[in-house]
């Protein structure tokens, strides 16, 4: 019986975690499953770990824990401290993508990073989100649990791991879309649209700024996972440690 963990940096409350429960329950009907997510939102912390305060695994049903930590904290608690042995560690699936510059920043990445460190097996599952169309995590969790099917006997290997990014593709809501082509990608080498506006001084002197950066005026770099994500398409990337 395959034993799979599953975690985010979105939290535990997360809808899109409940929905990578829903699609790897779909997916793996015999597996067993654990929950072992942070218990705050831990987005755009990167691969922070907590090693000077004590961790607390906060059960939250069977199977279940919420971890006062960040997502590495969670597969180290998961693998080191509450010996889940899993097969798999699935993160996600995130709200927001994960692609070239955003590798690093992201806690859903690292999560499945801080698995292939340990020797094992991860996907992380993003949703690149268009603000101009509804989210519907119903379009997606049939996606996601075909990719996880196709994936889970995949060869992969050691000290590498999946990176997933999905599409987000206008249509009615609460109605399944077709499932976007595949495809292999490199993540793009090309930085974030850094901006920032200045705001009015602090009252001691300081500079304000705010960060205007769009997510979605980033370069799609050819042959990368922001030109397949942008362009409607699921990306697959393979990602080192
Ligand atoms: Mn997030």
């Amino acid at each position: 019986m395959l034993r799979i963990l599953l975690t985010n940096d979105d939290g535990i409350d997360a809808a899109g975690l409940a929905a990578l429960e829903t699609a790897t329950r779909a997916a793996l009907p015999n597996a067993h499953i654990f929950i072992a997510a942070p218990a705050t939102v831990q987005s755009q912390g990167g691969h922070r770990v907590t090693t000077h305060t004590p961790l607390r695994a906060e059960p939250r049903g069977e199977d279940r824990w919420a971890i006062h930590g960040s997502p590495a904290d969670c597969v180290r608690i998961a693998l080191r401290a509450l010996d889940l042995t899993p097969d798999w560690v699935f993160s996600g699936i995130n709200e927001g993508g994960n692609m070239g510059q955003d590798l690093p920043i992201s806690g859903t990445v690292a999560a499945v990073r801080e698995a292939a460190y340990h020797g094992v097996r991860g996907m992380a599952f993003s949703h690149f989100i268009r603000h101009e169309i509804p989210l519907d995590w119903a379009v997606v969790t049939p996606w996601v649990a075909d990719l996880i099917s196709e994936q889970k006997n995949a060869s992969l290997e050691r000290g590498t791991f999946w990176n997933f990014n999905l599409p987000h593709l206008p249509g009615a809501t609460n109605q399944p879309l077709p499932r976007p082509e595949i495809v292999d990608t490199q993540p793009a080498h090309s930085p974030l649209p850094v901006r920032y506006a200045a705001l009015p001084h602090a009252e001691d002197g300081s500079l304000l700024f705010q960060y205007t950066g769009r997510y979605a005026e980033r370069p799609a770099d050819g042959g990368s996972d922001v030109e397949a994500c942008f362009s409607g398409r699921i990306s697959r990337s393979q990602i080192s440690i």
